[in-house]
């Protein structure tokens, strides 16, 4: 298991293994949060905060939310609102201790345009 810490730690992510890429996006929220993306199924992921101690950010076509911690600020993960069977989920790798990220690979998607990956 891996766990991802916001700065203050009241807010904590929760998954079952390391992480096989990171992704980069450059899309307009992605590129103004500084996240790197590491991709689980929605139900491997706990998000593990006391009630009260997270917001959260919907925007556009209202898919999916940005779940940040209170206090801090630390962008922790992207949730779908709608989550069925094999429902992805975005975890913000940046908590992740460093070290756990040694070595795994970035890849850079074009959310801006193409949607599309490009390195
Ligand atoms: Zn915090």
């Amino acid at each position: 298991m891996l766990t991802a810490s916001c700065h203050c730690g009241a807010v904590k992510v929760e998954v079952p293994r390391k992480p096989r890429s990171l992704t980069s996006c450059n899309c307009s929220i992605c590129r103004r949060y500084g996240v790197l993306w590491a991709y689980y199924k929605d139900a491997d992921v706990r998000l593990v905060a006391r009630s009260g101690t997270t917001d959260e950010y919907i925007w556009g076509d209202r898919s999916q939310k940005f779940i940040r911690c209170k206090q801090c600020g630390c962008v922790m993960q992207w949730k779908k609102l709608k989550v069925g069977e094999g429902t992805s989920a975005g975890v913000n790798a940046r908590n992740f201790e460093p070290s756990a990220l040694r070595a795994v690979r970035i890849r850079f998607l074009d959310g801006a345009k193409t949607w599309k990956y490009v390195g």
